[in-house]
C-alpha cells in the first residue's frame, strides 16, 4: 500500500494561484471555502519589497488531531494516508475545525453554491436566472459547470451542515492520476507520489533539499513538505533603462 505524500518547492513556486483554481473546478469547492490555499506576506520597505506566496492544503497528518476528535469517525485515515471525511457520518459539531492546527477544514454553513439557486434573472426581461442556468445544463446539480468526476467518492456538492477539506483528489488518485492541483502547476512546483518507494520523485527531493513542514513542533507528523525557498535571480538595478 503507497503512503502518498505532496512536496512543494517554494524555488519553482511563482505564486500564480493555479492550484488554487484548478482545486475549485475538479472539487466543485463552493465560495468562501478553500481547499487549497495560501499564506502571503509581503516584507521589506519600499522600494525593497518581497512577497512571499506559501501554497498550503490539508496536510494529511499520519497522527490527525481533526480524526482523534470525531466522536463518529466520520473524518477517518485511508490505508495510503489520506485523511478522508465521510459526510454521511458527519453530524457537523465541527470538532474536527476547532483541532486542526491548520484551519484547512471548513464547514458548510448554507447549501452549496448559493448563486446558481437565485430565480431572479441576472438582467430583467433580458437573461436566464441562474437557476433556470443550472437546471438546463445539469438539473441544477449545484453550479453549471460542476464536475462530476468528483462524485465518485464524495457527494459532487457537499450538503449543507457538514465540514469538507482537500483529499489529495482521492477519486482521481484511485483511477491513477493525479491531484489537479499538482497536473496544473505550470512551474512543477508540486510533486505528488509516494514515501514508501525509496525511489519515488518526492523521496528524491526529500533527500536532496532539507523540508520543513508547517507546524512540526506540534507532532502532527504532516505528509505535504515544503522545500526551498524563493531565491530570485541576481539582477542589476537600473534607472529605468534596459
Ligand atoms: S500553481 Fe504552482 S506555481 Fe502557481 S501558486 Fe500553485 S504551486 Fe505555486
Ligand atoms: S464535524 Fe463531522 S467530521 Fe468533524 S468532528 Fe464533527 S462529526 Fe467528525
Amino acid at each position: 500500500m503507497p503512503k502518498y505524500a505532496m512536496v512543494i518547492d517554494l524555488q519553482r513556486c511563482v505564486g500564480c494561484g493555479a492550484c488554487s483554481i484548478a482545486c475549485r473546478n475538479e472539487n466543485n469547492v463552493p465560495d468562501g471555502i478553500y481547499w487549497s490555499n495560501k499564506i502571503t506576506e509581503t516584507a521589506g520597505t519600499f522600494p525593497n519589497v518581497r512577497f512571499h506566496y506559501l501554497p498550503t492544503l490539508c496536510n494529511h497528518c499520519s497522527d490527525a488531531p481533526c480524526v482523534e476528535g470525531c466522536p463518529t469517525k466520520a473524518m477517518h485515515k485511508l490505508d495510503n494516508g489520506i485523511t478522508m471525511h465521510d459526510p454521511d457520518k458527519c453530524i457537523g459539531c465541527r470538532y474536527c475545525q476547532y483541532n486542526c492546527p491548520y484551519e484547512v477544514i471548513y464547514f458548510n454553513w448554507q447549501d452549496p453554491h448559493k448563486f446558481w439557486r437565485n430565480p431572479k434573472p441576472v438582467i430583467e426581461g433580458g437573461t436566464s436566472s441562474p437557476k433556470e442556468m443550472a437546471q438546463t445544463v445539469n438539473n441544477g446539480n449545484g453550479a453549471p459547470y460542476s464536475n462530476p468526476g468528483r462524485g465518485k467518492t464524495l457527494p459532487e456538492n457537499r450538503p449543507k451542515g457538514v465540514v469538507e477539506k482537500c483529499t489529495f483528489c482521492d477519486h482521481r488518485i484511485k483511477v491513477g492520476e493525479i491531484p489537479y492541483c499538482v497536473e496544473a502547476c505550470p512551474a512543477d512546483a508540486r510533486i505528488f507520489g509516494d514515501l514508501d518507494k525509496p525511489d519515488s520523485k518526492v523521496n528524491r527531493l526529500l533527500g536532496k533539499f532539507k523540508p520543513y513542514r508547517l507546524k512540526e513542533r506540534l507532532g502532527t507528523e504532516p505528509n505535504v513538505y515544503y522545500i526551498r525557498s524563493f531565491n530570485p535571480a541576481h539582477y542589476q538595478r537600473t534607472k529605468g533603462g534596459i
